[in-house]
């Protein structure tokens, strides 16, 4: 698997004229080689040339860790891990950088290769990454099985009375617990604070006629989940409902226009058209979704001005919403993964309005 990635990202190279590929920490490392590298100040670095061997440096208290079939140099706690690093790297080269390496790391290689010229490598990773293959979209899959369940466990849970940050542990503790290795976020917003799309759990006390978004998501095998759903306590508020079934519709419209040919604008203009018609348009304040696998957050964007063109295997997320400042807000999200003939949901939790104490 690592083998063939790296042979495709060596074309890619070869391709738009790039000598080598230097990543440091952040998702294109897991997906290269199978490991996933602290950020830590000890740098880890990959080095795949245009043509030849790619290496793995690591650092010597690290590499028992490190399972891959890439081949690994540890570097000593007295050594300099660039001049060993940089020894791999021709002088007046062109280098392509991973967009997580952290800017002292590339200050250190342009110090001791004066002469490169160093580009951003998202360019070459993301158009591989986009396309997931059997394996991650597996991974995507259970993952999305595992929030559903979270989400319909919260229908039986008591809102009203917790504060914000209470509801957050819980619903942390739930994704935890469903199979998830890790929660990447658990956001739950209620009345006035719905209306800020990533709004942090506060010690607001959640009250009866409170709209509440709970948007959360963790990672399984690596790859992410990320689902919300609306949950009010006893009622809704004045005018909830009727922007509720905008959105719906908005959403399912939006899924349902995915298949490979159409692009992601489109997808984004389905949801945004449906909304505004509704009369919600200025209050949809955000892009439709984003891609998802190894980041919560990647290629492709759903929003308006990307005219990617779907592919199979490509998965994102379909998230639009409505937030009325100093009233209330709300968003539906399902995780779609396009394929051949149009669109797999891993996420098929009830999108209806949830009721609860
Ligand atoms: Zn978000
Ligand atoms: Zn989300
Ligand atoms: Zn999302």
């Amino acid at each position: 698997m690592n083998e063939e990635r790296i042979i495709a990202v060596q074309a890619a190279l070869r391709e738009s004229g790039v000598d080598a590929l230097l990543i440091s920490v952040g998702s294109d490392l897991p997906y290269l080689t199978g490991y996933r590298a602290m950020p830590l100040e000890r740098i880890t670095a990959l080095v795949v040339p245009a043509f030849g061997e790619a290496t793995l440096f690591v650092p010597e208290l690290e590499a028992p860790r490190v399972d891959t079939s890439v081949e690994v140099r540890p570097w000593g706690e007295t050594d300099d891990p660039f001049d060993r690093i940089a020894a791999g790297l021709p002088s007046d080269s062109t280098i392509a950088v991973g967009d997580q390496m952290w800017a002292s790391f590339l200050i250190a290689f342009q110090d001791r290769r004066p002469g490169a010229r160093f580009v951003d490598a998202e360019p070459l990773m993301a158009p591989l990454r986009m396309i997931k293959d059997k394996d991650e979209i597996a991974a995507l899959r259970d993952a999305g099985h595992a929030v559903d369940g979270v989400a319909d466990h919260l229908s039986t849970v008591r809102f009203g009375g917790r504060t914000e940050r209470e509801m957050s542990r819980i619903v942390s503790d739930l994704v935890l617990a469903s199979g998830h290795e890790s929660v990447s976020f658990a956001i739950v917003a209620a009345g006035k604070n719905g209306a800020s799309p990533h709004h942090e759990g506060s010690d607001q006390i959640i009250e009866p006629g409170d709209a509440v978004v709970v948007d959360f998501g963790g990672r399984v095998r690596g790859y992410g989940s990320d689902t919300t759903r609306m949950y009010c306590v006893g009622e809704a508020p004045d005018g909830f409902v009727e922007a509720y079934a905008v959105l719906e519709h908005a959403q399912r419209a939006a899924v349902e226009s995915v298949r490979p040919g159409t692009t992601a604008e489109t997808i984004d203009a389905t949801a945004r058209s449906i909304i505004s018609d509704g009369g919600y348009g200025e209050f949809f304040i955000h892009r439709t979704g984003h891609g998802i696998g190894l980041d919560a957050h990647e290629q492709p964007y759903i929003v308006q001005g990307n005219t990617e063109p779907i592919r199979t295997g490509m998965a994102f997320s379909i998230e639009p919403g409505i937030y009325i400042p100093g009233r209330w807000g709300m968003r539906i999200e399902d995780i779609v993964v396009a394929t051949d003939d149009g669109v797999e949901r891993l996420n098929r939790s009830s999108r209806k309005l949830r009721f609860v104490e």
